[in-house]
């Protein structure tokens, strides 16, 4: 049977993809890249935002007028089931289930599972660049947020079965591993052991890669910060955090249900900066969230200007279906708007600066991914991207010739 997958969203959906992936081969599907010549399509969709899930219901009414059998996985079934059936999808699997696609290549249909399956057992497919979730879930309750209708409370996986699957990625090629999940600075508050205790046991593992850490909340990044600042100084760690702190506002903050406040977010931030100056923070924003006065908005611009991230991901707040924000007053439409333009522009003169910092270093880095600008994509230790002219697969000394909104442009010095 031909099988195409097809994946949208985070880091962690990317991490089920792959083990949709493995699990097809496995079955002794044969992989296609284009849904014309498919048999079945799995659509691994993402429901954070209304935006992208227009895209996917446009995406999954394009491929059943193909005639194709369309799988929809991912977060968006637990989300939006009711916009699912408009679109027309007949078949699901709930991101509990990838175990059961033996089942679905046989033609049955699916139940949402009623419990957690232990997705390190599952077979999958690594590439050079492994996305390895460490859990599903967290523990908040943010008002806006639709994801946690999908993934639930906090589950751990355990650290044995994840530096398993890591070695595993090595052994297979992996120069780059993404340790991912809704909230990793959570991970083992519910099986009795820490992020930092985990990074540890990856970065003892031998061989020649990095290692991303994903999205952690201000809140439960503050509560393991020794540690975590301690676990962050092997070499096979980037030097880079992404910290959601979404408003400079702690009245917006509890609006949201958001277990931190922007001081949290401000000290964490310094304290990464303070013991790696080069560090990269990389935070999310939403503005126009319900009840956000001018005070408040100008608050986090205030905190953008004293923090001074390398990255900030604005969004306009959008309501998701069966979330507490859904039923809040809405701010009016264009004053959202003139708060994401003036928000996005900020987080992108502060992201030139940043870059500018590193014009005229060097770096030794491999070439991982071909640039879409042509070049191959490698990384500084801080996970900035260095594009530059080489060859796939291998490592070179690179100069920063010019600092770009979103990658420095290298000359590759020697390889
Ligand atoms: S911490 Fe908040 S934003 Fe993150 S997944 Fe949980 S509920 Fe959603």
């Amino acid at each position: 049977m031909k099988a195409y997958v097809e994946s949208y969203g985070c880091a962690h959906n990317e991490s089920d993809a792959r083990i949709i992936k493995g699990t097809l081969l496995q079955e002794g599907c044969e992989l296609v890249t284009t849904p014309e010549g498919a048999d079945i399509i799995f659509l691994n969709s993402c429901g954070v935002k209304h935006a992208t899930e227009r895209k996917i219901l446009d995406r999954i009414k394009a491929l059943l007028a193909m005639n194709k059998r369309v799988i929809v996985c991912g977060c968006l079934p637990k989300i939006n089931m009711e916009q699912l059936l408009v679109a027309g999808a007949k078949e699901f699997l709930d991101t509990d289930s990838l175990s059961k696609i033996p089942s679905v290549l046989r033609g049955e249909r699916v139940p949402f599972a009623q419990s957690r399956e232990d997705k390190h057992s599952l077979p999958c497919e690594y590439g050079p660049i492994a996305p390895i979730q460490i859990s599903e879930g967290c523990l908040g309750n943010c008002a806006f947020c639709g994801t946690r209708n999908a993934r639930g409370r906090l589950h751990s996986y355990l650290l044995e079965d994840i530096v398993r699957s890591c070695r595993s990625a090595i052994g297979l090629g992996a120069r780059e591993l993404w340790l991912t999940s809704e909230d990793t600075a959570i991970y083992g508050l519910d099986s009795g052991s820490s992020l930092p205790d985990l990074i540890n046991a990856v970065t003892s593992l031998d061989g020649g890669f990095r290692v991303r850490i994903g999205m952690m909340n201000p809140g439960a990044a503050k509560a393991i910060l020794p540690q975590l600042l301690d676990a962050y100084a092997s070499d096979k760690v980037y030097k880079f955090i992404h910290i959601p702190v979404q408003s400079g506002s702690d009245g917006v903050l509890g609006a949201m249900r958001r277990q931190h406040s922007a001081a949290d977010f401000s000290l964490v931030a310094k304290a990464f900066r303070g013991r790696y100056p080069d560090c990269v923070v990389s935070t999310d924003i939403i503005v126009g969230f319900p009840g956000e006065s001018d005070e408040d908005f100008q608050e986090t611009l205030a905190l953008l200007e004293r923090v001074r991230p390398d990255v900030t991901n604005t969004s306009k707040f959008c309501p998701r279906p069966n979330t507490a924000a859904a039923l809040m007053d809405k701010l009016p439409s264009q004053t959202t708007k003139a708060r994401s333009v003036e928000c996005s522009a900020l987080g992108r003169k502060l992201s030139l600066e940043r870059n500018r910092l590193f014009e005229g270093r060097e770096f030794s880095t491999i070439a991982l991914k071909r640039a879409k600008s042509g070049g191959v994509i490698g990384r500084a230790p801080n996970y900035k991207q260095l594009i530059f002219e080489g060859e796939l697969g291998k490592e070179y000394s690179v100069r920063v010739v010019e600092a770009l909104l979103f990658c420095l442009k290298s000359e590759a010095t020697k390889h």
